[in-house]
């Protein structure tokens, strides 16, 4: 044994010719991931089933016997992406190992993901006997991703846009008005002596009407506009389709339904709203400072307001 050789111990032992085929079929059989052996045909009607492990059968809900002898097309329904499938037929005619992610379907048609290989097996002289497909699930990973995606861009304590992620959103909905002309209204609203709520009935309470108050937002605006977290008591609603007349109707509506809000054992709250629309050269930079200023202005005027600025302010 050389120098960094990592030993057993046991003498060198290969395995006897004669207990290959029993042993590779245990393997197969025992993987912990789904394997399916199909025949090597790529003219129509393809490929045909000729093995499935018990892997497959836990993972499909199919049993063998089930599949045996159809296509492996079974697998496939709506989400299956079509590209990936041309590939798939393409590298295989090409002789080569494919290696991609698909959406595949259960017994009971529910879709889930996986991660996929499909090998061609060659005989001694060469030629493509069979194709082997291993699958992994990566139903939990994805949806992992998912929810970290969702964290990144939801606000903490009211599941609302967060503050980036609505600059985002303003963004996107700023470059649409600027290339195709589209309307839309930007309001920052804040709830008024929000201080006095967490000095008079404690912090948790003050949470909790964010809370309750976001839902009841969530509730009562229209489902192409975006609700966001500003931070603190201080929220963005974007008001796509709207100019800025229509945004006053509609944060006059939402300034009364707040107004007359029961929030249960709650305190009562009332909100003031500063609200602006899109002009020519503007960025979101300016937009949230007409904002801010309508907002302040409300502030100013006696609270449980709203108010509108249209025009940069000289600075
Ligand atoms: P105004 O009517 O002028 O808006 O007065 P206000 O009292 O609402 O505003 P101010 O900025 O003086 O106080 C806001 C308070 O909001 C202070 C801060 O402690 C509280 N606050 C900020 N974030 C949170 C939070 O996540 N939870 C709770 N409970 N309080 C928060
Ligand atoms: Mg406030
Ligand atoms: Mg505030």
């Amino acid at each position: 044994m050389t120098k960094g050789d990592i030993g057993t111990g046991h003498a060198p032992r290969h395995l006897p010719a004669e207990e290959h085929p029993a042993l590779f079929e245990a393997a197969v059989r025992c993987s912990y991931n789904p394997v399916i052996i199909t025949s090597a045909d790529l003219a129509p009607p393809g490929p045909e089933i000729l093995y499935v492990n018990p892997a497959f059968e836990a993972m499909t809900h199919y049993t063998a016997s089930e599949v045996i002898g159809r296509s492996p097309r079974l697998l496939q329904g709506p989400e299956s992406c079509r590209e990936t499938l041309a590939a798939l037929r393409r590298t295989l005619e090409a002789g080569e190992r494919f290696e991609g992610t698909v959406v595949n379907y259960r017994r009971d048609g529910s879709p889930y993901h996986v991660e996929w290989s499909v090998s061609p097996i060659r005989d001694s002289s060469g030629a493509v006997t069979h194709f082997v497909s291993l699958q992994r699930d990566i139903s939990d990973r994805l949806a992992a991703e998912e929810e970290l995606k969702r964290l990144a861009i939801t606000d903490r304590l009211t599941g609302l846009n967060n503050r980036l992620h609505f600059e985002e959103i303003l963004e996107q909905e700023l470059e649409r008005h600027q290339c195709h002309g589209t309307v839309f209204s930007l309001a920052l609203f804040d709830i008024d002596d929000f201080k006095a709520i967490n000095d008079r009935y404690g912090h948790q309470t003050g949470d909790e009407v964010l809370r309750s108050l976001a839902g009841l937002l969530q509730n009562s605006t229209r489902a192409g506009d975006h609700l966001g977290r500003w931070g603190g008591e201080e929220f963005t609603l974007l008001l796509t389709g709207t100019g800025p007349t229509g945004a006053v109707e509609t944060a006059e509506q939402l300034r009364r339904l707040v107004a007359e809000w029961q929030p249960g054992q709650l305190p009562p709250v009332t909100v003031s709203f500063g609200i602006t629309g899109a002009a020519s050269g503007d960025t979101i930079k300016k937009m949230l400072r007409r904002a801010d200023l309508a907002l302040y202005r409300a502030k100013e005027r006696g609270k449980n307001r709203v108010e509108i600025q249209l025009r940069d302010s000289p600075s």
